[in-house]
This record gives structure tokens, sequence and C-alpha cells, in this order.
């Protein structure tokens, strides 16, 4: 479903709490090591707190670095205080240690609803194990014998064999959801990094499931079919995810938001590779027979469309991350555009498809993943996306329908935030845009030029205008019967009518 005129933004925040609460910066250096808080201290005085209230809109979520849970409980309390002030929000996470979990939920969740902080667990820890290793879940030989052979980490077995329905980890779920609801702490946003355990069709997976008497008779065409065989995968894990997370944890918490990493409503490819769906970093899995579409060196792969409707998830969490390959595959002379291309290709293709009232909120990595450690093995002018054009691809996913953003920077958290958080807290300028709004535009040109992006609300248009190529000069964009004319306005955001 494309968002369209007329449709409300989805409210998916809360308020931000007084902006004086937030201590000075200088407390961080002195007491951090002290309470607990050393890897948030440098995070923390690197950010400026925010100078207008979210309002409405989700906070920024880093996927690290992890909670203080050791400070004090006044430490712990400043801390929220002060990423609340920054717009931003950690994940509680719940692991295996079910005592422990719970003692660190009541506590830090606790805080977060006395604050108003929205409270948002990732369940990662604990939702692994949906395909299990055994024998009758293989597939099945020509000789009755069980074999696996996917080329993948964890090596799935047969798709034709496994159900939908996990007890062991839908039990592990329901009882955490039951445990949180039952100290009436509440759990606004659930998110999963669920990739390497479910049924998959990549690598040597469709080769092996070819060799399969069950596949074979359950899918007659897998021969020559691969989209078939891709169907029966993607509903078979869409099915493991609805029953095992969603259904179990929507029972206690019927309003919260909840998705999981690279699931997306979209325009039926995947734009980028993930490290294990490669032989090696920048070299993808080919295989005979797949219908990829080519543009340059890059392979966009067809992917099933249906998986984030039939999983029940209500959060789409798109992967926009600088995946080495995206560099090497394009070969554009403008290097910074072949990262934000690619990366702005899936994202425009989450953007047009997720619905109006679906919360976008993009799994982000603005550094490369997976380039060559050294220099004379890198491509001729490697450079990474700069923090300025960071800042700029932050501009565009947000004016195409994104909500906000889970940054995963493992160490490298101020280096991302900065641009980051900066285009966030210059987008609370113009909230009715975004809480109102409806992204108007999601093309993108396919040689380094001029990118444009908009959000439409009460008859104007909040667009920005990046330019990759001499010489600038204004664009005219047909939209709605109309032209928009859009000025050369580097670096900031104009607010234009239709002509
Ligand atoms: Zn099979």
């Amino acid at each position: 479903m494309k968002r369209t005129a007329g449709e409300s933004r989805p409210l998916v925040g809360l308020l931000l709490l007084p902006l004086l609460l937030c201590p000075a910066t200088s407390t961080w250096a002195a007491e951090a090591a002290r309470d607990g808080v050393a890897p948030l201290a440098a995070l923390l005085e690197a950010i400026p707190p925010l100078t207008s209230p979210l309002g409405q809109r989700p906070p920024l979520f880093l996927w690290s670095p992890e909670l203080p849970v050791t400070a004090s409980d006044a430490q712990l309390e400043t801390t929220l205080r002060a990423l609340q002030a920054r717009g931003l929000c950690l994940f509680l996470r719940w692991q295996p240690d079910a005592s422990n979990t719970m003692t660190q939920l009541r506590r830090v969740a606790g805080i977060h609803k006395k604050l108003g902080l929205p409270v948002a667990v990732d369940a990662t820890p604990v939702s692994h194990g949906l395909f299990p290793k055994a024998d009758s879940y293989s597939h099945v030989g020509q000789d009755g014998k069980p074999f696996r052979g996917s080329g993948l980490s964890w090596n799935p077995g047969c798709p034709c064999r496994a159900t939908s329905r996990n007890d062991a980890v839908r039990g592990r779920i329901d009882s955490y959801a039951r445990a949180q609801q039952a100290a009436e702490l509440p759990l606004d946003y659930w998110i999963s990094d669920w990739e390497l355990d479910g049924p998959n069709e990549w690598k040597q997976s469709w080769a092996a499931a070819r060799k399969c008497v069950t596949c074979c008779r359950q899918i007659p065409d897998i021969a020559t079919n691969f989209a078939a065989f891709q169907a029966v995968v993607r509903q078979l894990r869409a099915e493991m995810q609805r029953e095992n997370f969603v259904r179990p944890v929507q029972a206690c918490f019927p309003a919260v938001r909840i998705g999981n990493y690279a699931m997306n409503p979209h325009d039926g490819y995947r734009y980028y590779w993930d490290y294990y769906e490669e032989d090696a970093f920048g070299k993808p899995n080919l295989t005979d027979g797949i219908a990829y579409r080519r543009e340059q060196g890059a392979y966009y792969r067809p992917w099933w469309r249906g998986e984030f409707e039939t999983s029940g998830y209500n959060l789409a969490a798109p992967v926009i991350y600088a995946w080495y390959h995206l560099f090497a595959n394009y070969a554009f002379t403008n290097t910074d555009y072949r990262w934000f291309y690619g990366m702005l290709l899936e994202g425009s293709s989450a953007a047009r498809h997720t619905p109006a009232n679906t919360p976008l909120i993009p799994f982000l990595h603005g550094m490369p993943i997976g380039a060559p450690d050294k220099t004379s093995d890198r491509p001729v002018g490697f450079a990474p996306l700069n923090a300025a054009m960071f800042k700029e691809l932050v501009w565009h996913l947000l004016l195409r329908g994104a909500d906000s953003f889970i940054l995963w920077a493992p160490g490298d958290e101020v280096r991302e935030l900065q641009p980051l958080q900066a285009a966030y807290a210059e987008s609370l300028a113009y909230q009715e845009f975004f809480e109102k709004g409806t992204p108007a535009l999601f093309d993108l040109p396919d040689q380094p030029g001029v990118v444009v992006s908009a959000m439409k609300w009460n008859g104007k248009l909040l667009v920005r205008r990046t330019d990759f190529a001499d010489p600038a000069a204004p664009v005219i964009i047909p939209l709605d019967g109309k032209q928009l004319f859009v000025p050369v306005a580097p670096g900031r955001c104009q607010v234009l009518t239709l002509e």
C-alpha cells in the first residue's frame, strides 16, 4: 500500500518532558566511571540536548551502548533523563537469564515509565532456535536419508517439513511478555534482530531443495521456479515470526509496535546483500535461474512480497547500511553517490510501500561494512560516505517517510549519531509536516545529479534538495498536475508551493 494524500501520519511517540531536566554535560566526565555510565559519557558529551520538543514523534533508538544497569538508581535516572533530553532511547534486552532480566526491567522500565520515555525491548537474545536441528526437519534425499546443505552458517533444514509454531521459543517469548505485563510495565516497542535461524532461500538452499523428495513433491516446478521456492520459504519464515514472536507479545500488549530486522513492505526487490548472503564481502553468491535485476555491477534480488504482512508486524524496519558492495558495484565518479544511491534505493522501496499508519524505523549504519582492511585491496578512490552527505541521506529518508531510526554503530556511536541527531533535531522545526504530512517524492536519479525529497502538508511542501553534480541549476518536478520548482539550496530545507 502506498502512502497517499489525505492519510494522517502515525503518532508513535511520547511527549518529551521539559528539557530543563537535563543536567549540565560536565557532570558526565566527573561521575561517569564511578557510577557505571562510562560507555555513555562520551556520547552524552558530544551530542547536544534538543532545543525543540519531540512532540508525538518517537526518539532515535540506539542499538548500543548498553544501558548502564550497574549505575546507582540516582545516576541511572539522571542518565535516562540526559538521553531523553537528546531525543535518544536505548533498548532493554530480554536475556536468557529470566531472573536478572526481570530485575533490570522493573528498575529501568520503571524509570522510563516515570519519565514518559517509551519502553523499547530488544528480544534478540531469546528469539533464536526456531528451526530445530533434528533430522526430522532436514531435507530427504532419493535414498531416504536426511541431509542439509545450504551453505549458510546455520544450515536450515527443509521448509516443507518444518512447522511454524515452535513451543520452546514461543513459550520463552510468552513468559517474558507475561512477566512484563504482570509487573505493570509498559512495552511500547518490541524489536528483534532475528536473522540467522530460519528457512532461507539463498546460497545453496535452492540447489539442496531441488534434491529433496519432500520439496519436489510439494513444489512440483521447483527445478525451474525459484519464485515458487522462495514463496514457500518466506511464507514459513513469516509464519514462524507471527506464531512465536508477534502473537504472544500482542496477547499481553495489544498496542505494541513490533518488528524485526529487515522486515518491511517493499517493491519486490532487495537492493543489498547481508554479510551472510555473500560469498565474501563484496562478492554476491549468484545462482543460475534467479531473475536478478542488474544495474552496473549490482545484482538486485527478487524478494517475496507478503513477508511483512504475513508476519503480523506493525513496525517496518528496513536495513539501510553502507555495505562495502555498494561502493564496489557502482561506478559513479562521485563516490559519495555510490553509498547514497544504494542506501536510498532500499529506503525508498520501503518508504513507498509502507502504509501511513505503520511506523517506518530503519536500521541505519553509515560507515562501510566489510571493506578490505588493506588500503591496497580497496578500489581506487575508496572513501566512506562523508558526514555531511550522511546527514543529507537522513534528511531524504525522513522526508520519504522514516519516523525514526535504529542506529547500529557499536563502538562508533558518536561519529554516526552526530549527523543523524543533527538532522533529526533540525526536523523538529517542521513538526506539522512530519506529524501530519505525506511523502510526495520517491524517485532518485540513476546517475549523480539532483536528489529531491518532499513532505506535503496543508498545500505546502517541505523540500530537501541535494546536488551530486555540477553545475547546480534549478529543477522542475511534475507533481499533482502542477510543477514543483526547486531552487538550489545546499544544506537546508525549503518550504515551497506547487505552481
Ligand atoms: Zn526439502
